[in-house]
């Protein structure tokens, strides 16, 4: 997603992107408008673009800004033509397992209520000013009328954005609201596959009416969407089951047991040489029974090109994290991304009893999610 968007600033602290497809939109409107010959119509539907933009930024602020003052920061947001994405900082929420759920509900409900509100708000501007102009006039969303463009695209927005179909903030609250008897993988679970069957429902109501030529194109969004929300939904749910592993597996489950040590007293050439004769791409440096370093195959490679044979005591890293055996996969993430290493030595007692490496994180992160998944059904089943 953040590869594909470019910043455009920030608000409040936060930073705003924008996804490269929401220029498909711009370029979209233009078009259309410009096929009038009309240079103001075409900035008058610009302008409408840019009312819809603002509204769909102000509504990931809304998230972002209630999820911050409830303790969860907020990285950024990425606005797509279809809407936009907060991205939350779950890693560093403060934790708060009771009241998660009530959390979670205000975070959700947060972005619709902003649209519910400027709706509410400009519907009654425009009323106040404007009488003689109507606010059920067709198109509802047009650029000849842009303050009645304002309310509509916020009701829409609004309205739309709370569909009981997760990942949309309707399905969100679902989630939220299951999540106080379940747990967050089967909460999510329950809400992606209320999810999946209103974006099916979207796609098949959308193909109906793209056969008949004045609907074509609404079906052809309506569509687009059900399809976003569908695999949106899909990866959400792998996120969810990903950090729930992160948060509950134990370093005793996944670290190597069974591992080769090098001595700092060994010459880089000894020490290549096993590092040939082992899968480990990282190896913890013993002296006795005390960690002393870590070092890696390339450090190694490295060291030996730069300045020939030497000592594995001149070149090991001597700053490193431990851990026990109780600590969870996601402080070992942390400590290993914190530090930018790639091993973390688990010790019990000042001795060595075993290692995590990323090369093998990254196996047994693919085997847990499997296993997990397979008890999951089980238990459904
Ligand atoms: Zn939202």
């Amino acid at each position: 997603m953040r590869s594909w968007s470019i910043p455009l600033g920030r608000l409040f602290g936060i930073e705003i992107r924008v996804h490269l497809t929401f220029f498909f939109l711009l370029v979209f409107v233009w078009s259309a408008e410009a096929a009038t010959q009309n240079a103001t119509a075409a900035l008058r539907g610009l302008a409408l673009v840019g009312i819809v933009f603002g509204s769909v930024v102000l509504h990931e602020l809304g998230h972002a800004l209630v999820a911050r003052g409830s303790g969860v920061p907020a990285k950024g947001i990425i606005l797509l033509p279809i809407g936009g994405i907060t991205i939350l900082d779950e890693a560093h929420a403060a934790p708060d397992p009771v009241n998660a759920w009530k959390r979670d509900i205000r975070i959700a409900a947060a972005g619709p209520v902003v649209n519910l509100v400027l709706a509410g708000f400009s519907a009654l501007i425009l009323a106040s000013t404007m009488p003689n102009v109507s606010l059920m006039a067709k198109p509802l969303l047009y650029s000849g009328a842009l303050l009645r463009s304002l309310v509509w695209a916020n009701l829409y927005l609004g309205l739309f954005n709370l569909l009981p179909a997760y990942p949309m903030d309707g399905g969100r609250v679902l989630r939220a609201l299951f999540s106080r008897r379940d747990d967050m993988v089967r909460a999510t679970h329950r809400a992606v596959r209320i999810g999946h069957v209103f974006s099916i429902l979207m796609i098949m109501v959308g193909m109906l009416i793209s056969s008949r030529a004045e609907t074509r194109w609404d079906g052809y969004w309506l569509m687009m969407i059900g399809f976003f929300l569908f695999a949106g939904a899909q990866l959400e749910e792998r996120s969810t089951v990903f950090h729930s592993v992160l948060q509950s597996v134990r370093l005793e489950e996944v670290m190597l047991t069974d591992f080769a040590t090098l001595s700092p007293a060994d010459t880089l050439e000894d020490a290549l040489e096993k590092a040939v004769h082992s899968l480990q791409d990282d190896f913890p440096v013993v002296r006795g029974s005390d960690m002393v370093g870590v070092i890696s195959r390339q450090r190694i490679l490295d060291a030996l090109r730069a300045d020939g044979n030497g000592y594995v005591q001149a070149v090991m890293n001597k700053i490193f994290d431990v851990s026990v055996r109780h600590d969870s996969l996601s402080s070992a993430f942390r400590k290993l991304t914190a530090r930018n290493s790639s091993i973390i030595p688990v010790v019990e007692d000042q001795r060595l009893v075993g290692i995590v490496t990323l090369q093998n994180l990254m196996h047994s992160m693919a085997l847990l999610a499997e296993s997990r998944k397979l008890q999951r059904d089980e238990a459904e089943s």
